[in-house]
């Protein structure tokens, strides 16, 4: 039992038993073997970026992952390739059209994302091939790493979806007729359906959604399954393009990346936050499973999770802007005292990004320029990210060539790097050491030996 995450668990039950009896839908039975789903199988998952898992409902249940590879095999291209190169094959603009539509560029044949099954059979074929290693050996494999085990294909749904798949083997040969496909459009079409017909689960989907929301990381394996700047692409197509003709009015409504299958699969993610995965076979006329709609869409809303509002803009970083005259220590009266209140501090607070490295940076020009020291304590900063640290490094450095003496408590040493540039800040354990410093009292900190006496004076 856990009592206390019970409330996610009861959060997702509360989901499933909201939307269990909505009997809206058809299965899709253009895969015959898909027509023979149980259209009462409804299952709904959830993976923490902690790598904590969550379900309601019928979450171990196998089923294909259908159209919910596409964004794995995607992310494997880009691994390979590289942006530019996928891009010069498969387009990332949102087709409006049906996952099975003829979404092709006129002129050059390019089809337009890699979302619906036009691009996605391109994204297939680029996927190297070689005799040591086939191409669906690699895709495979990819898949299982993203959903932290070893999964298989479904042979009686590859083999339903070969038998009838003339639209997509139509498709192949217009592509390649439009435009140069890289490979025998037959063969590229047997990978897509084997593709198509990896078996999963919902909770596998979660772990699958979570990863590429983790920046890559598996939170379950702790793996780097492909590089954070390829899984936020992956994700800026998703949201764009994943959900196809309604692609959106979902990013309008839900605001999360998201991908749905024709199986009844559906996976979105909050970026920095959680993947989650929806199963029930019955889809509406775009091919979304429409519980896993209702169910993901009402998460979202719930938790507040749609991307475009952003609660971190609430969250305060500056704890302290004022002067070390204004600190206990300071001496009550005198020159010291004046002394003391010529030396800006301000603190901070908590994790860094380029948002709160501005707020830093304001809030040291507001107190800073005209004494003639600054100290920026950073003692309750837990993490700073790499352009907020570049942004401070660079803000102390113009501080310190408009003659301020400036020093940094930062008992974590966020801000230090090895090697020591002119102009760059002094890093103390605590604020009184800083401030120390900056009166031109104290010694040591990291860096060049302190200079003694008061700072040179600015231009
Ligand atoms: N294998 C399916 C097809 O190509 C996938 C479509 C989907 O899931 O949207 O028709």
């Amino acid at each position: 039992m856990s009592p206390a995450t019970g409330a996610v668990t009861e959060a997702l039950g509360e989901l499933h038993a909201r939307y269990a009896d909505v009997g809206d839908g058809e299965l899709a039975d253009y895969i015959p073997q898909l027509a023979l789903a149980d259209p009462d199988d409804f299952g709904l998952a959830l993976v923490s970026m902690d790598g904590h898992r969550y379900s309601a409902g019928d979450a171990d249940v196998p089923f294909t992952a259908q159209s919910v590879s596409k964004p794995f095999v995607y992310a494997l291209a880009l691994s390979l390739l590289g942006l530019d190169e996928v891009s010069r094959w498969v387009n990332a603009e949102p087709s409006g059209e049906a996952f099975n539509g003829i979404s092709l560029e006129r002129t050059t044949g390019r089809p337009a994302n890699a979302m619906v099954n036009a691009g996605a059979i391109v994204t297939t074929a680029l996927i190297p091939h070689t005799p040591g290693t086939p191409r669906f050996t690699r895709i495979l494999d990819c898949l299982s790493r993203f959903a932290g085990r070893s999964l298989d294909v479904d042979e009686q749904v590859y083999a339903s979806e070969s038998f009838t798949g003339d639209r997509n083997r139509a498709l192949a040969y217009l592509i390649r007729s439009t435009g140069p496909l890289p490979v025998d459009p037959v063969a590229a079409v047997e990978t897509y359906f084997r593709q198509c017909a990896v078996r999963v689960t919902a909770l596998d989907l979660a772990a699958m959604a979570a990863t590429l929301a983790h920046g890559g990381v598996n939170p379950l394996t702790g793996e780097q399954v492909v590089s954070e700047a390829v899984a936020a692409q992956v994700l800026a197509v998703m949201a764009t393009c994943g959900m196809y003709d309604s692609s959106g009015a979902w990013l309008l409504r839900v605001g999360l990346p998201a991908k749905s299958g024709v199986s009844g699969g559906l996976i979105a993610a909050g970026p920095a936050r959680f993947g989650v995965a929806a199963y029930s076979p019955p889809l509406d006329t775009t091919g979304t499973s429409v519980r896993g709609r209702l169910a993901i869409g009402e998460l979202s809303r719930r938790l507040g999770l749609h991307l475009m509002r952003n609660p971190a803009l609430a969250a305060s970083t500056v704890t302290l802007v004022t002067t070390a005259g204004d600190l206990p220590t300071a001496p009550a009266a005198g020159h010291e005292r004046a002394a003391h209140e010529d030396v800006a501090v301000v603190a901070a607070q908590g994790a860094l990004d380029f948002t709160a490295a501005e707020r830093v940076l304001h809030a040291l020009d507001e107190a800073g320029p005209e004494g003639t020291g600054a100290v920026l304590d950073l003692v309750r900063v837990t993490g700073i990210g790499g352009v907020a640290r570049a942004m401070l490094r660079d803000g102390l450095v113009r501080l310190t060539a408009d003659g301020l003496r400036t020093a940094v408590a930062d008992p974590d040493g966020l801000l230090r790097r090895p090697g020591h540039e002119d102009g760059d800040p002094r890093i103390f354990a605590t604020r009184e050491e800083a401030v120390d410093w900056c009166l031109g009292r104290g010694g040591g900190g990291s860096g060049p030996p302190a200079r003694p006496g008061p700072p040179p004076s600015g231009p």
